[in-house]
C-alpha cells in the first residue's frame, strides 16, 4: 500500500443475524480486516445513526446498543466492549468543524458498526468512534463535507462505512438467496460508477434509472458509501467483496478503497 495511508471501506452489513453467524458475509468482513494494516482506531458512518445536525462518540467506554428487535436472544447478549478514543472523536470534530458537530458522550455503539466490527476485530481491542449522519443535510452535501476527513488516513485510522449499498425492507422475501433483477442492475450499476469514479453520479443516485427509488427508498443506508468515496483519492484502487445480493432487495456488495 500507499506508505501510510490506510485503505477506506464500505461494509454491506445486512441482517443483524450476520454478526453471530459465521457465514460468507461474517467471513468476508473478517478477512478484508486481516488484508489490510491494523488501525489506530475505527471511524465508522453506520446507517442507523442519524441525526439533527453531525454528532461523534465521545464516550471512552461506549455502550453495545441492541438497535433493532424480532431477533434471538443471542443476539441480544452481544456486548462489543471496544473502547472509545475520545481524542479521535475530538479531530473528526475539528475536521469537520465547518458543520459544528455536536461530541455526544452518552451515545454507544450501533449494531450497524458492532455487528461488523465483531467480525473485523473479535478482540475488540480496536477503539471505535461513530460519527452520525446529518437528517437534514443532502447527500451533496455530506459529500462534500466528508471529504474533509480525508487525512484521518494519512494518521493511521480506518474510515468505515456501514451500510447497503441496495436496501428495501419493505419488499424483502426471507426465503431468497439471490437479488431481485432489479436490485442487482443497481448494484451493477453503482459499481460501475464506482469504478469509474463518477462521484457526481454516485451523489446523484437517481439517476441511476427507473429502479433507483425501489432499490434505494430511503438514504440511511446508501449514505455511508459516500463517505468512503468522499476520502477517496483520484485514482485510487477499489475492489469489491461479499458481491451476493440476498432477500431480494438486500446488496451486500462491499468495497475497499486503497491498494491491499
Ligand atoms: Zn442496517
Amino acid at each position: 500500500m500507499s506508505k501510510g495511508r490506510m485503505p477506506t471501506i464500505f461494509l454491506g452489513h445486512g441482517s443483524p443475524m450476520n454478526a453471530i453467524e459465521e457465514n460468507a458475509f461474517h467471513c468476508g468482513w473478517r478477512d478484508v480486516a486481516r488484508g489490510i494494516p491494523r488501525p489506530r482506531a475505527v471511524l465508522c458512518i453506520s446507517a442507523h445513526w442519524e441525526a439533527k445536525g453531525f454528532r461523534v462518540t465521545l464516550a471512552e467506554r461506549p455502550e453495545t446498543i441492541h438497535d433493532f428487535y424480532g431477533f434471538p436472544p443471542a443476539l441480544f447478549e452481544v456486548v462489543y466492549p471496544a473502547p472509545g478514543d475520545p481524542a479521535l472523536a475530538r479531530r473528526v470534530a475539528d475536521l469537520l468543524r465547518e458543520a459544528k458537530p455536536a461530541l455526544d458522550p452518552g451515545r454507544g455503539l450501533d449494531h450497524g458498526a458492532w455487528s461488523v466490527l465483531r467480525a473485523m476485530y473479535p478482540e475488540a481491542d480496536v477503539p471505535v468512534v461513530q460519527l452520525s449522519l446529518d437528517r437534514g443535510r443532502a447527500p451533496r452535501d455530506q459529500f462534500a463535507l466528508a471529504r474533509g476527513l480525508a487525512p484521518l488516513r494519512e494518521e493511521g485510522f480506518l474510515v468505515l462505512g456501514s451500510g447497503n449499498l441496495v436496501h428495501n425492507l419493505g419488499l424483502l422475501d426471507g426465503d431468497l438467496t439471490a437479488g431481485f433483477d432489479w436490485a442487482d442492475r443497481i448494484d451493477a450499476g453503482v459499481k460501475h460508477r464506482i469504478e469509474a469514479g463518477d462521484d457526481e453520479g454516485m451523489v446523484d443516485w437517481e439517476t441511476l434509472g427507473p429502479d433507483a427509488r425501489r432499490a434505494i427508498p430511503t438514504l440511511e443506508h446508501y449514505l455511508p458509501l459516500l463517505y468512503v468515496l468522499a476520502v477517496r483519492k483520484p485514482g485510487e484502487k477499489v475492489s469489491f467483496f461479499n458481491e451476493q445480493r440476498t432477500m431480494g432487495s438486500l446488496s451486500m456488495t462491499c468495497v475497499t478503497v486503497g491498494e491491499q
